[in-house]
């Protein structure tokens, strides 16, 4: 374990992190509707493309209001499973991959808290392009067997999650599914421990979370609640504790 490793992936994941916030704010819109493109609190619009995208600008200029979630929230967040990672796999040609997802992630679970969803522009692309990055690792390092297992992982688990969403009165949504499966494919190439773990730690994440919400008495039995943060949360732990 390398303290210089687990500490450049951290701040280079925290960095990335910092600037997620506003992604998140354009991001966090009802089903069906547009990327958002102006200040719901008062109508001013926000600047367009990729400048006003990853402005580290908070709060609006017109009204104040606060545009995302804290940055220092996703900052941390980002940054602590950058060094996780590092900490749990080391100087493996994959790390930037799990680093990247993990910055997806946290840029998922911020949407997930603030409108429930996981919106399928983030998570279709990271999808196609995740068999490709990993292609071109075991093309340098030969590592086909690992690819092969993570393909099958990603496969058998989109096809067992959709039938879980599939399901009704789940809370459980084909939003979750679709990054099931993503996850999956980062689960298979470590290898079928890491899959199961995968699979089980949100669940036993999101028990306790839920219980204490319950007990608190700020849900009820019939409340919708967004089940990606502890579906992200469970699959880095799932990482960690598999690579050791
Ligand atoms: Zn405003």
């Amino acid at each position: 374990m390398s303290p210089l490793l687990i500490g450049t992936c951290a701040i280079a994941c925290g960095g990335a992190g910092l600037l997620l916030p506003r992604v998140a704010y354009r991001f966090a819109v009802p089903f069906g509707e547009p990327l958002r493109a102006a200040c719901a609190g008062c109508g001013v619009p926000l600047r367009p493309g990729v400048r006003g995208l990853l402005s580290v600008r908070l709060t609006c200029a017109a009204c104040a209001a606060r545009l995302g979630p804290p940055s220092w929230l996703t900052g941390v967040a980002a940054g602590l499973a950058g060094g996780l990672l590092a900490a749990a796999l080391g100087p493996a040609a994959v790390l930037p991959l799990y680093l990247a997802v993990a910055v997806l992630g946290v840029l998922l679970a911020a949407i997930d808290l603030a409108c429930r969803r996981l919106p399928d522009t983030l998570v279709l692309p990271a999808l196609a392009v995740t068999p490709v990055l990993f292609a071109i690792v075991a093309a340098g390092t030969g590592q086909w067997g690992d690819w092969l297992r993570a393909l099958l992982a990603c496969l058998v688990s989109g096809v067992v999650f959709v039938g879980m969403a599939l399901l009704p009165g789940g809370g459980y949504g084909m939003g979750d599914a679709k990054v099931s499966a993503l996850l999956s494919w980062y689960f298979g190439w470590l290898g079928w421990h890491a899959v199961l773990l995968g699979a089980l730690l949100p669940w036993l994440l999101n028990a306790p979370l839920l219980l204490a919400l319950l007990a608190s008495g700020r849900v009820g039995w019939k409340s919708q609640l967004p089940f990606g943060p502890a579906l992200l949360g469970g699959g880095l732990l799932a990482v960690c504790v598999a690579a050791w």
